[in-house]
């Protein structure tokens, strides 16, 4: 039996105006009370509300509601705000064991932030290396400070197989143009890191697990084409909470990231912020003031927002 979903979050001003366009010939002759417009995208029903409210429904809703909540953080650094359906509710808890474990695992940072690259790791825990990680105090990835990646990440370097794939603003520019999905650029970031790390040794794992952005199928979509595709991926959210080798990438993600924050910072005499937040703005100004607009070509996403506030002072 097919599954019936509705998702409803709340999007900004500009994604409500590229929905406008993007829909404008798949629009349906009627639409609800407050509705800007109701459309028909494949299995999907999308109504978008004068609010900035969307919802989706059907069951390839979960596909289009994805796709542009990514065109809301590609846009604006964050994702929208969803609202809990009753499906969402009675999601079933996963409780498969990815702790005492031998993994692989990938994780990646940048995608949010205006300034400094692509950053994705994939690395390797053996069972044997769940104490010496515990010692450190590896956990909860995400509640951990800066302060604590930097004085553990080089243990965790020096002893965990990895391999660190950095995609520089540069090559983000010249390739990625205005219209690529971020999560797209993730799964090839993702593959490639892990196919490198697979091919390092041969390791022994009980399972591959990536911190899950995109559905397994849309994942593998976004792969199409390329050779060498790592399969058998174990994909499950909050990843780095639940999986220690995940947690090593994400570690060692953040390490070489802050690196490369400071590595900028210091070379341009001006502190780079993480994010994409209006005091991020402020700092591209004063870049832009100091040194040209063309200095932000080899520096930040130029697709994002910021770009725009920036140059025309907003
Ligand atoms: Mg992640």
């Amino acid at each position: 039996m097919n599954k019936q979903k509705t998702i409803v979050y709340k999007i900004s001003d500009n994604v409500k105006e590229e929905m406008i366009e993007y829909f404008q010939d798949k629009k349906r002759e009627k639409k609800p009370p407050y509705s800007i417009f109701q459309a028909d995208e494949a299995d999907t029903v999308i109504t978008l509300y004068e609010s900035g409210k969307v919802m989706f429904q059907g069951v390839s809703a979960d596909i289009d509601a994805q796709m542009w909540k990514q065109r809301e953080i590609f846009l604006n650094g964050k994702p929208p705000v969803e609202k809990e359906t009753k499906e969402k509710k009675k999601e079933k808890k996963d409780t498969t064991d990815y702790y005492f474990i031998s993994s692989i695992g990938s994780d990646e940072v940048g995608t949010g932030d205006y300034f400094g690259p692509i950053i994705v790791t994939a690395a390797y825990v053996s069972r044997k290396d769940i104490s010496f990680l515990e010692n450190l105090g590896v956990r909860d990835s995400k509640k951990t400070t800066d302060e604590k990646i930097i004085e553990i990440a080089p243990d965790i370097i020096k002893r965990i197989p990895h391999v660190t794939i950095i995609l520089n603003n540069k090559e983000y520019n010249k390739n990625y143009s205005k219209d690529i999905n971020m999560n797209k650029i993730k799964a090839i970031l993702h593959n490639k890191a892990l196919y490198q790390l697979l091919n390092k040794d041969n390791f022994h794992y009980d399972m591959i697990v990536v911190d899950q952005f995109a559905k397994p199928f849309v994942y593998y979509n976004y792969l199409k084409g390329l050779p060498n595709v790592v399969k058998n991926l174990t994909f499950t959210t909050k990843a780095e909470d639940k999986c220690l080798s995940v947690a090593c990438a994400s570690i060692i993600s953040r390490y070489l990231f802050l690196k490369e924050i400071k590595k900028l910072s210091n070379g341009l005499g001006i502190e780079i912020l993480k994010g994409a937040g209006t005091k991020v703005d402020e700092v591209g100004k004063e870049i832009v003031s100091e040194f040209g607009k063309e200095k932000l070509q080899d520096i930040a996403k130029i697709n994002f927002k910021n770009t725009d506030k920036i140059l025309n002072n907003k």
